[in-house]
C-alpha cells in the first residue's frame, strides 16, 4: 500500500451563527479534507481545521506544503504508519492541523486495508461518547435563550464562552446555573482573563454554588506562573487548552504542577502528539477532555473514533459539526448528544 500521491481541497463551511470566543468571532471557515492516495486503490482521508489564533497557521501556507510532504512520505508503505507520524513531526508545528490531517489519512488508509474500524485501532475501549454543545460570549438573554435550546436539545453538559469582561461573565453564568438545574458547566475563557480576574472568577461561582466542572485556560499562553496560581488558587479544576499543542507543552505542564485537565485537541497536536499527551498525563494523573477547532463531519469524525477507541476523555467538546452549515457526520451517527464511531467504512 505505496504511498503515491496526496490532494488537498479547500471547504468553505459557514457558521449557522457567528462563532464568540474571548477576542474573536468566526462567521466561516476554511478546510482542507486531505486525500492519501496508495497504489493498492485505497484512498484514505483526513480533515485539517487551521488555526491562526492558536497554531499560528495560515491557510495559503498549508496549501503550499503538499508537494514538500508529499515528497517526504512518497513511497512509503501507509501499513508502515509511524514512519508517516514520524515524518510530520518533523515539520514545524505552524502547521500541525496539517499534520493532524495527513497522519488520520494514513490511519484511515491503514483501517481500510486490514478492514477494522479507526476506533479499534486506537484501542476499542468505547464506541461512542457523550459531547457538550458550546455558546458563544453574548448578552445576558442571548446566553439564556441559548442554553435554553441546548437543554431543550438534551445535552447534560454546557460550555460557555467567557473570558471578555469579568463581571459580565460572572451574570451570564450565575444566571444560567440558577435558571437551568442538572446540566454541568464547562467555562472557557481562551486566554482572555490574568491570574488574578480568574481566581476572582472562580471564586465567585463556587461561592453561588455554580456546577462549574471545569475553568479552561483562563490566562494567556505563556503565564504559565499565572496558570500554576490559579490552579492552586481555585476550587473548580483548572485546564489548559492554547498552551499544550505539543508532547513536550503537556511535559512541562504536569511536571510543574500546573493544571488539573489538559484539553487535547487533535487539531493542536496530531494523531502522534494526541497519543503521547495521553500517556503523560495519565503518568502524571493529569485528567483529560477532547476539543474541536471548525471541524466539519469529517474531522470530528477523526476525534469521534480518536476518543471513543482511547477512552481516554472525562469530557468531549466535539460540536463543531453542529455549529456548521453545510456539512454532516462523516464516519460516526449522532443520537441526541452521542456520538458513535461506525464499526465498519
Ligand atoms: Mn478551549
Amino acid at each position: 500500500m505505496k504511498i503515491v500521491d496526496l490532494q488537498f481541497e479547500e471547504i468553505v463551511y459557514k457558521y449557522i451563527k457567528p462563532f464568540h470566543i474571548a477576542n474573536n468571532i468566526a462567521l466561516e471557515k476554511t478546510n482542507i479534507t486531505v486525500s492519501l492516495v496508495t497504489d493498492s486503490g485505497i484512498t484514505g482521508k483526513g480533515e485539517a481545521s487551521p488555526s491562526f489564533r492558536v497554531n499560528g497557521e495560515c491557510l495559503p501556507a498549508l496549501m503550499a506544503l503538499r508537494l514538500e510532504i508529499l515528497h517526504a512520505i512518497k513511497g512509503m508503505d501507509a501499513m508502515n504508519y509511524l514512519q508517516v507520524f514520524d515524518v510530520l513531526d518533523r515539520f514545524s508545528t505552524t502547521s500541525s492541523s496539517l499534520k493532524m490531517a495527513v497522519q488520520y489519512a494514513a490511519i484511515d488508509a491503514f483501517c481500510q486495508n486490514t478492514g477494522i474500524a479507526p476506533y479499534q485501532f486506537f484501542g476499542g475501549r468505547k464506541e461512542n461518547v457523550e459531547t457538550d454543545k458550546t455558546v458563544s460570549i453574548g448578552p445576558l438573554e442571548e446566553t439564556i435563550s441559548d442554553v435554553e435550546a441546548i437543554v431543550t436539545e438534551g445535552f447534560n453538559i454546557v460550555k460557555m464562552k467567557v473570558g471578555e469582561d469579568l463581571k459580565k461573565d460572572i451574570e451570564r453564568v450565575v444566571s444560567v446555573s440558577d435558571r437551568f438545574r442538572n446540566i454541568s458547566l464547562i467555562v472557557d475563557a481562551n486566554t482572555g482573563y490574568t491570574a488574578k480576574e480568574a481566581i476572582l472568577f472562580a471564586e465567585a461561582v463556587y461561592r453561588e454554588g455554580c456546577p462549574v466542572v471545569l475553568l479552561e485556560q483562563p490566562v494567556p499562553v505563556n503565564d504559565l506562573d499565572g496558570l500554576k496560581l490559579v490552579r492552586h488558587n481555585s476550587m473548580i479544576p483548572v485546564g489548559a487548552d492554547e498552551c499544550v499543542r505539543t508532547r513536550f507543552d503537556a511535559y512541562r505542564l504536569v511536571k510543574g504542577d500546573y493544571v488539573d485537565f489538559i484539553n487535547i485537541k487533535l487539531m493542536k497536536s496530531g494523531l502522534s502528539d494526541a497519543l503521547a499527551i495521553i500517556d503523560i498525563a495519565k503518568s502524571a494523573g493529569v485528567s483529560l477532555m477532547i476539543g474541536c477547532m471548525s471541524e466539519s463531519g469529517l474531522g470530528i469524525g477523526q476525534s469521534v473514533h480518536f476518543a471513543a477507541g482511547t477512552g481516554a476523555f472525562v469530557y468531549h467538546d466535539l460540536d463543531s459539526h453542529m455549529l456548521l452549515k453545510n456539512t454532516k457526520p462523516v464516519g460516526f451517527s449522532q443520537h441526541g448528544t452521542k456520538l458513535f464511531a461506525f464499526k465498519v467504512r
